[in-house]
């Protein structure tokens, strides 16, 4: 083609691919009574409307195994086995997230304190909060709900 000429017109379904592209930041939506029927009223609470599991309750408090902590709403990869330590604070706790960008954080004046909560960042799902007293280097404590996560043992 000659330099500086005019440039090759998209093909109309390209364009439509962009649009697309553009529309879709990368985040799930559903309605509330899409997730209220999928997740069920326990996890629902906690999901969709930032409840708390009581304290040394979880079902994942244990749990050992290598593998992935995913969002229990979408699947989202959010916490690998080996972030996961002992807190003793009630919660399954992680120094950190597999990746920072699929959690959202955002400042949490519910309760009368000012805390940090973790959300996934794919479905806006309530995972739980961030505290700055973790033993990793990065001094970070993620303290998550059970019922927020679902755990998907490492293959063999
Ligand atoms: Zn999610």
């Amino acid at each position: 083609m000659k330099r500086g000429g005019a440039p090759t017109r998209p093909h109309p379904a390209a364009l439509r691919w962009r649009w697309y592209e553009r529309m879709n930041d990368n985040t799930l939506r559903k309605s509330e009574a899409e997730w209220l029927a999928e997740l069920g009223p326990e996890r629902y609470r906690i999901l969709r409307q930032a409840g708390t599991e009581r304290p040394f309750t979880g079902s994942l408090l244990d749990v050992r195994e290598d593998g992935t902590y995913v969002c229990g709403a979408c699947g989202n990869e959010l916490f690998t086995a080996d972030a996961k330590f002992e807190s003793h604070c009630g919660w399954p706790s992680f120094t950190q997230p597999e990746e920072q960008k699929n959690v959202r954080l955002l400042e949490d004046r519910s309760h009368g304190m000012l805390r940090t909560e973790v959300r996934c960042a794919r479905c806006d799902s309530h995972l739980g909060h961030v505290f700055d007293d973790g033993p990793g280097p990065l001094g970070t404590r993620y303290c998550i709900n059970s019922l927020s996560l679902n755990f998907r043992p490492k293959s063999p």
